[in-house]
């Protein structure tokens, strides 16, 4: 039975972890993060972080047994990051080969309708990939470069790719239908995806071990709030809506994404002030959210604008606010009951005041915040009261530890 961080047992609803480390990696278009994790245990043995590929200014940082090792130079491309990977890895350690390296995981942002589950990489899959990239220009190409690269730095280990999208999958066709043209639906796959899945998944998972139900039992709305950020209805183990649909711009007010939008707002700004397609996906990608509100797309930096007293900065808050409520609403309502609320990732696991803001508005639902341990979670942390009809948690996310679990338990089925 795999175990959690405090050791007790792990529910699951897809079948068991098999054991040894993994390689998970995130290929960005300019980054390369990646971990060694021990899949059963979710150890980590080495964290990485290869930065500015493509730029003069390259740089790396190999962490290992709390030691960062950090190396400045070019570093013209992926092939070229890779072999840095390699070099951190000989140098500094673990061996990948004598610590028993079973696979090599990669994140992959948008799996389309294609992959509803992990899987093993092959030329078929490579090709998939490179189609679905209109879905997600800023994020898949990245990720494919990532992964042709691994392939021939890795040749012997068998490689497998972890969609955001996966997870969700499992939304009904009446949470996942858009109500457009059926040949838009059919021609273009044009649906409801959703993102952030590994995240939802190892949350939801946590929620219930925490809980001490049964994965099966338990329905949760998880609050993954980052620099992107989301909201997923997880009914069972299993997502039945989530606040992002399409393209990761939907949803709740993100660091420069805003969220949901009128749907007639670019044609409106056509008429008005001539913009065009390219203009507007550029100022939806990286100038709205949190930097359009307040000027900086970093909520610390916000907070701290905000307790200077900056309006723009207040007005931001209360935004990200009422739509969080808004959201967390309308997924309690698609869950019927709902057991827990959880929230992570880097603004929902360190901003008290977010937290207490959302929830002192989710009196409805039956949520009874503990202001004390609110203000100082440590680690995985119920921050509602004992008599709190629904149960609210700060859980830390793991997206690599969900990754090598996905890894593993693919081969232990293959
Ligand atoms: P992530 O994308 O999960 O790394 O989260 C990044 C976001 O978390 C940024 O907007 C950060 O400003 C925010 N964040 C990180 N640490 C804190 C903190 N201590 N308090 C508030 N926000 C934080």
């Amino acid at each position: 039975m795999p175990t959690a961080p405090g050791g007790e047992s792990v529910t699951d609803i897809r079948g068991p972890v098999a054991d040894g480390p993994v390689l998970v990696i995130n290929a960005g278009s300019s980054s390369l993060k990646y971990q060694l994790v021990v899949a059963e245990s979710g150890q980590s043995l080495a964290t990485g972080l290869i930065e500015r590929i493509g730029l003069a200014d390259g740089s790396a940082r190999h962490t290992v047994g709390g030691q960062d090792h950090v190396v400045e130079q070019e570093i013209p491309d992926h092939a070229a990051a890779f072999e840095v990977l390699n070099e951190q890895f000989a140098e500094h350690g673990p061996d990948l080969q004598s610590a028993g390296t079973v696979a090599v995981g990669h994140r992959v942002v948008h799996g389309g309708a294609q992959f509803a589950s992990t899987v093993l990489i092959d030329d078929d899959v490579l090709a998939t990939l490179r189609r679905l990239v209109p879905l997600a220009p800023l994020h898949n190409p990245g990720n494919i470069a990532g992964i042709e690269t691994a392939l021939q730095t890795f040749p012997d280990l068998p490689q497998v790719a972890v969609f955001d999208t996966a997870f969700h999958q499992s939304m009904p066709p009446a949470a996942y239908t858009y109500a457009v043209p059926l040949a838009w639906r059919q021609t273009f796959n044009i649906r409801h995806y959703g993102f952030h899945g590994t995240s939802h998944a190892y949350v939801s998972r946590r929620v219930a071990d925490l809980l001490d139900r049964p994965l099966q039992d338990v329905n949760t709305v998880v609050l993954h709030l980052g620099n992107g950020a989301s909201a997923c209805a997880v009914e069972g183990g299993r997502s039945v809506d989530t606040s992002m649909g399409l393209s990761p711009l939907g949803g709740l007010v993100m660091g420069t994404r805003p969220g949901d939008l009128d749907p007639g707002l670019p044609a409106h700004l056509a008429r008005v002030a001539g913009m065009t397609l390219p203009e507007f996906d550029h100022a939806l990608n990286k100038e709205s959210g949190l930097k359009a509100l307040a000027g900086d797309s970093d909520f610390r930096q916000v907070m701290k604008r905000r307790h200077a007293g900056d309006d723009a900065a207040a007005l931001a808050f209360d935004v990200v606010v009422h739509r969080l409520v808004r959201h967390l609403g309308a997924l309690a309502l698609v869950l019927g009951r709902l057991d827990a609320i959880a929230f992570t990732a880097g603004i929902g696991e360190n901003s008290p005041e977010l937290r207490a803001a959302v929830l002192e508005r989710a009196g409805l639902l039956g949520v009874a915040l503990d202001p004390a341990a609110n203000e100082s979670p440590d680690g995985e942390t119920r921050i509602s009261t004992p008599e709190s009809v629904v149960a609210a948690f700060v859980v830390p996310t793991n997206e690599e530890w969900e990754i090598a679990r996905e890894a593993t338990r693919l081969l232990a089925n293959h």
